[in-house]
């Protein structure tokens, strides 16, 4: 049997030629910065639902008589066969509009005699793509340069689903000189085309896995391999090689901090050796709600948030952000989102600790020795001057 879902051979489109309501749905989506479209299906009606800075929002934009109409309008788009499927189904539509080209995956899966449809929108969230747009603080933007411009070397940029890692990745792919390198990409999905830099897409249906494809781009003569990004063991060790090897490669990896990218780099069998050979540099991030510049209210921190401050050896400010609600951000208190950092740059004692195989807590310790601002302390300090609200900051320190 085969496990994969049937997928269709993706299109490119005019935006203006979709249908209604599915042009309306998108063009009001694209408006209000959704990065994914939800259609589920409910007794008499569609579900329809918008995640915006990663919250979910319900939404009354399909007219009755629209119902049922719409994922059929979907699948057309998408070249898929719109008789109901018993199996999931997936594929992506390009589209070309007056604002500019991009693309959508599209998954549908079978719900009893209906379906549940997902769209991606994969390139609606790509408009930082300049390292200094990142927000970094002068001393991080300045580890993150060296570490570029050494030419050598791995780079991980770490953080969960959804936090940005790929906009990193092609922040720091812009930061290279493409006229005096060869920069290859090997990624899954492309979510953006970055013009200058040869972008192979991981194909499991021809048979292209991410191990396959690396081996093709190595033989391609690169200075800098972009990897988005690295899940398993063979692909794993052959990134570490190659970046022993002389060659830069920048890497995101699924991880909450440096400690566990490296623990994850040792699950998947990378020797200890090579590992401190190569690893130049930890970005790890989280993606938080900005608060509304409009409504947002500055208050007194509360004896706890001072101490959690000071906590993460940072001085209590006079006054932290609050999200409010207005007119111009629907209530809502928040609008966009902004990129938390955590800089971890390998030195030789870090190095050092890696070859040793010190333990997660000990290599934790290390780290915080060296004295880098923490993920909580950027988040903290970004509620201090207003960019996000003190909840958003301990919501992070909690979780963490
Ligand atoms: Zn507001």
């Amino acid at each position: 049997m085969n496990p994969l879902p049937q997928r269709a051979v993706h299109t490119s489109r005019q935006f203006n030629d979709l249908p209604e309501p599915l042009r309306s749905v998108l063009r009001i989506a694209l408006t209000e910065r959704a990065t994914d479209i939800h259609f589920d299906p409910a007794p008499s009606e569609e579900v329809l639902r918008f995640r915006v800075d990663g919250i979910l929002q319900r939404k009354e934009l399909i007219q009755a008589d629209q119902r049922g109409r719409i994922i059929n309008q979907i699948k057309v788009a998408a070249n898929l066969n719109t008789d109901h499927s018993f199996v999931p189904l997936e594929s992506d539509i390009e589209l070309q509009s007056e604002w500019g080209d991009f693309r959508i995956r599209v998954s549908i899966i079978p719900v009893g005699v209906r379906a549940a449809a997902h769209l991606r929108f994969l390139a609606a969230d790509r408009t930082v793509l300049d390292l200094e747009s990142l927000g970094l603080r002068a001393e991080n933007l300045q580890h993150i340069t060296d570490a570029i411009h050494r030419g050598h070397g791995l780079i991980l940029v770490a953080g969960g689903t959804g936090t940005g890692k790929t906009s990193t990745l092609y922040a720091l792919a812009n930061a290279l000189d493409l006229q005096r390198n060869i920069v290859v990409s090997i990624e899954d999905p492309v979510e953006f085309r970055l013009p200058g830099i040869r972008q192979l897409q991981v194909n499991q249906h021809h048979g292209l896995d991410m191990q396959a494809g690396l081996r093709v781009l190595l033989r391609m003569d690169p200075d800098a391999i972009l990897i988005g990004e690295i899940r398993d063991e063979n692909s794993a060790t052959t990134a570490a090689r190659a970046a022993l090897a002389g060659r830069l490669v920048v890497a995101t990896i699924h991880a909450t901090d440096a400690a566990m990218a490296i623990d994850a780099l040792k699950h998947y069998s990378v020797p200890r050796y090579v590992l401190s050979g190569a690893l130049r540099l930890v970005i790890t991030q989280e993606l938080l709600r900005r608060v509304c510049r409009k409504c947002s209210q500055q208050r007194a921190p509360t004896p706890n948030e001072c101490a959690l401050y000071e906590k993460h050896g940072l001085t209590p400010p006079v006054t932290v952000s609050k999200a409010v609600g207005c007119g111009e951000c629907d209530n809502y208190g928040y609008a966009g989102r902004i990129g938390i950092y955590e800089i971890t740059p390998i030195g030789a004692e870090l190095s050092e600790a890696i070859s040793r195989g010190d333990n997660r807590l000990d290599f934790c310790k290390r780290i915080a020795a060296e004295g880098h601002q923490s993920l909580e302390a950027n988040a903290l300090q970004k509620a201090a001057c207003g960019t996000i609200s003190i909840a958003e900051a301990k919501k992070l320190c909690f979780s963490r």
